[in-house]
């Protein structure tokens, strides 16, 4: 019996490896949203963090993430932001 679970596992490693563009793609099939989008799409209102969805590198351990969170004026990952602060 063949083992068939080829790309389920591969896509979501895969992701944080490569910047190809993913995160790119249109829903003009889906809402008709007509003229009320928000000026603040990606980042919540707080910003105490920061959303990318291609994924950024950490600024204090380069780690290629999706969230980074605001520490001074540095954007980092979970693991480098001073919590005690
Ligand atoms: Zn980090």
């Amino acid at each position: 019996m063949a083992e068939d679970r080829s790309l389920d596992e591969f896509a979501g490693a895969a992701d944080a490896d490569r910047d190809d563009g993913h995160g790119d793609r249109s829903d003009a099939d889906t809402a008709p949203e007509s003229g009320e989008q928000s000026e603040t799409d990606a980042e919540p209102v707080t910003a105490t963090a920061t959303w990318t969805a291609d994924g950024a590198d950490c600024d204090r351990c380069g780690e290629p993430i999706s969230r980074r969170w605001r520490d001074g004026d540095a954007l980092v990952c979970a693991d480098c932001k001073d919590w005690s602060g």
